[in-house]
């Protein structure tokens, strides 16, 4: 099994004036779905483009922006790949980049290479772009993505028509539609639109294609989606706590979360605590709401170092460690002598968890308690997000082979783990607790990394079943 995948961010404007600034702007406000590698293209005469390798604020030059000129482009951050990707074709010139993962790529790029098709390096993007250019229309390509694509994702391309936003058919990745007097815009997180002052106008439909020019945002085409699947991680720890997805708030979302923790507490009578605190910045939404449920007091524990990058969009083991080093130090003040409870969104492979409870007790904690939000996280993401291979997750350390099942079983494992991360205490939610905090139809989510069922294969057997009634 694969073990890493893309974390990214899309960004494309159609604006009545030169747009590279406002381009610029939303892929720095969505600079925490991945921080490798950033990119804009904008449409003048022709197709401009630049990429690098670093974050945006520190790698676009005055010489880049001077360069970019036009009213309409594209830009993205991400953890894994240069992007956009530019190409000249019978469609004309066409820019295209996109955040998800494409499971079946390397079938489907053997098979256009056997029809002649070459391939700078295999990207997924390059393979999508071509799925595109060889229909005879951008309209029909992107239909055809909807068919031959087995996975996840969000796109924008760049053309003379204007911008083209897409969804696939489950809706996995977030991708959203917002405007102004003079301004219209799509981007994977309604951040971007809010902190640039425009006004959220709706979220691109699983399977739906936009076209962004001058006369605003039309549905070129809807394409039939069999169930949507969209990716329960983005409330819990993807996004940014000032989005809205689907309808849903994502500091919303963590509040509920954290409250379903405490709740469990109380009904356990498990509430001996002087403090609640959050691991910066994940954690902020969900220790809230515990607080928020259980009354207990808020206190930060740990200062949060600003100027070092989230560790979990690090791209090798080392530069994690490193990073999480660098990212919290502990308020000696406030835990020494105290119960504290900690809260976080996930459990990956529990060395950082286990560092921090460490770190706490070396400072005089006398108890560490910790609640995770998430359900345990048993396999790999397939559809874009870097939840790591399936041995390296902390929890499959416990369930070697088969799956939690019960709730007993899932209580075996928080004692385990509580034991291997040096905790008092380590309490998850379960897939049920969790799917009724978020309240969303349980059939509306992945939930792939906690419960192994692929969105996929349940479309298939309920259309099996479907036939068959
Ligand atoms: S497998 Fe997990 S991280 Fe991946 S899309 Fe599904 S819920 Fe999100």
């Amino acid at each position: 099994m694969k073990d890493i995948h893309d974390n990214c961010g899309v960004f494309g404007i159609f604006s009545d004036a030169p747009c590279v600034l406002d381009i610029y702007q939303g892929i720095d406000f969505l600079q925490h779905r991945g921080q490798e590698y950033c990119g804009i293209a904008v449409f003048g005469d022709h197709i401009r483009q630049v990429t690098h390798h670093g974050k945006v604020s520190t790698s676009f030059t005055d010489k880049d922006i001077e360069y970019l000129t036009g009213s309409r482009g594209i830009g993205h951050v991400s953890l894994w790949e240069r992007q956009p990707m530019t190409w000249q074709s019978k469609l004309g010139e066409i820019s295209v980049a996109f955040s998800g993962n494409v499971m079946n790529a390397e079938k489907l790029i053997n098979q256009m290479k056997r029809k002649g098709q070459a391939f700078y390096r295999s990207y997924n993007t390059e393979l999508i772009a071509k799925i595109i250019m060889e229909a005879p229309d951008i309209v029909s390509g992107l239909t055809d993505l909807t068919r031959k694509i087995k996975g996840a994702y969000s796109l924008v391309a760049l053309t003379a028509d204007g911008i083209y936003a897409a969804r696939d058919i489950y809706g996995f990745r977030p991708l959203i539609l917002g405007r102004d007097e003079n301004r219209f815009v799509v981007c994977s997180e309604s951040r971007a639109l809010q902190n640039m002052e425009m006004e959220v106008v709706r979220d691109v439909r699983p399977g739906e294609i936009v076209l962004i020019n001058g006369k605003g945002f039309q549905t070129m085409k809807q394409v039939r989606s069999p169930r949507r699947a969209h990716c329960a991680f983005e409330w819990a720890y993807t996004a940014s706590i000032d989005s809205v997805i689907d309808g849903l708030s994502v500091q919303g979302a963590r509040n509920s979360l954290g409250q379903s923790l405490a709740q469990r507490d109380i009904d356990e009578g498990d509430t001996r605590i002087d403090v609640v605190a959050p691991v910066p910045m994940s954690g902020i939404g969900h220790a809230l709401g515990y607080h928020q449920r259980s009354g207990l007091p808020y206190q930060e524990v740990f200062l949060y170092n600003r100027y070092a990058d989230r560790s979990y969009t690090q791209s090798t083991q080392a530069a994690r460690e490193k990073m999480a080093k660098r990212k919290l130090s502990v308020l000696r003040y406030a835990v020494e002598g105290k119960r504290i409870l900690i809260c976080d969104d996930s459990i990956v492979r529990g060395t950082q968890i286990l560092n921090k409870v460490r770190d706490l007790k070396k400072a005089g904690a006398k108890e560490v308690h910790v609640r995770i939000a998430c359900p345990p996280l048993m396999y790999p993401c397939d559809f874009g997000i870097s939840t790591r291979s399936r041995e390296e997750l902390a929890a499959r350390h416990f369930f070697k082979s088969g799956d939690i099942g019960s709730l007993k079983k899932q209580r075996e494992l928080e004692v385990w783990i509580a034991k291997e991360i040096d905790a008092d205490s380590v309490k998850y939610n379960s897939v049920e607790s969790f799917v009724k905090a978020l309240g969303i139809p349980k059939k509306d989510l992945c939930l792939k990394c906690f419960d192994g069922v692929c969105p996929f294969k349940e479309e298939k057997k309920s259309s099996l079943l479907d036939r068959k009634r």
